[in-house]
């Protein structure tokens, strides 16, 4: 299968539903981006800063970049100019720092919270009591150039597809809670980022609105290049 036959794959499995597909597109080489891109797809994951940023002026300009990783508050200013949505904000001093740089080049990002859902210590993200203390904060509503847009999980590795799928049920149902609670009149609360290689069907069964998948697309990575 080639990375155009698995774009393909994916957009027939996904037409006619909510869910969009994330290519996550780390550590793989441009060429590969761009026979994805060819073959229609238009959203992009990457998690280290630099590389998206290069990346990006590599690459067509309709196109949407997502930042899955862990973001250090000083690799902001690379991704600022363009990012579209920033989907592992952990923490309000993170958030206060991309509406800062959003700011300065005029710009709103649009930012999902992580949540903790798996059952591992190295997995970052917040519990649902700190996502709540969070919005409830004054230095939250008082920031203008970002927009909270969903959630975002990762499951724990795991052979077990009940415990996947009761977490991701979980996380659905934060989702509707902080929906409820603070979102209801506001439309672009809408994703549920959810679901990677082994676990994709599994969150599309449990609502999830946004998929992020790499291996599955572009083969295994090489992390030694
Ligand atoms: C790498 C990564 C993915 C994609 O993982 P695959 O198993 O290759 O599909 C999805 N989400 C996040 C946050 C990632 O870091």
């Amino acid at each position: 299968m080639t990375i155009k036959d698995n774009i393909q794959s994916f957009q027939q499995k996904l037409a006619g539903t909510n869910c969009k597909l994330v290519a996550v597109s780390k550590t793989q080489p441009i060429e590969a981006l761009q026979e994805a891109y060819e073959a229609g797809q238009r959203i992009f994951g990457e998690n280290k800063a630099q590389e998206m940023a290069e990346k990006f002026s590599d690459l067509p300009s309709n196109i949407e970049w997502h930042m899955l990783g862990h973001l250090q508050t000083n690799k902001i200013k690379y991704i600022a100019p363009f990012v579209h949505t920033i989907q592992s904000v952990d923490s309000l001093r993170l958030l206060e720092e991309i509406d800062k740089h959003a700011a300065k080049t005029n710009r709103t990002i649009n930012c999902l919270l992580q949540i903790y859902i798996a059952k591992e210590e190295s997995k970052f993200g917040l519990s649902p009591a700190e996502a709540k203390e969070l919005l409830q904060s004054e230095n939250y509503q008082n920031l203008k150039n970002c927009v909270i847009t969903g959630v975002m999980g990762i499951a724990t590795n795991t052979d077990s597809e009940n415990q996947i799928r009761q977490e991701f049920r979980t996380l659905k149902e934060i989702f509707e809670d902080l929906k409820n609670t603070f979102f209801s009149q506001d439309v672009r609360f809408k994703e549920i980022s959810m679901g990677m290689s082994a676990d994709f069907e599994i969150a599309i069964e449990e609502g999830s609105t946004m998929i992020r998948v790499g291996s599955s697309i572009f083969g295994a990575r090489n992390y030694a290049k």
